[in-house]
């Protein structure tokens, strides 16, 4: 009935330029959005860097990189860097085994 009033189409929202600076967390300190990514494109690099802890990950970029990459790279080589560092690894459970008293570990082809 009630003849509802066109929504009026708005403007997509005034589109910003967006920068190619972009805040993310800090994975060392934790500190929301200190951790700024920026993209060179006509250099080809990209440098990360928090500005609170002063971490800093530098990274090559394509036409095709964002921000989000650069930062996703950042968290795969911080893990990286702590699996490197010598910790303390599963041993491999290879030692002397207790004789398992009925463990079918090995069924063997009953074909
Ligand atoms: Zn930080």
């Amino acid at each position: 009935m009630g003849k509802r009033k066109k929504a009026a189409k708005r403007p997509q929202q005034s589109r910003q330029k967006v920068p190619l600076d972009t805040a993310f967390t800090c994975l060392f300190c934790h500190h929301d959005k200190s951790v700024t990514v920026r993209l060179d494109r006509k250099e080809g690099v990209a440098q990360l860097v928090c500005r609170v802890c002063d971490q800093r990950y530098q990274s090559k970029v394509n036409h095709l990189t964002e921000p989000v990459d650069i930062y996703s790279e950042w968290i795969d080589a911080a893990d990286a860097a702590q699996q490197d560092a010598p910790a303390a690894r599963p041993a491999a459970a290879s030692s002397s085994r207790p004789v398992a008293t009925a463990a079918s570990d090995d069924d063997s082809d009953d074909d």
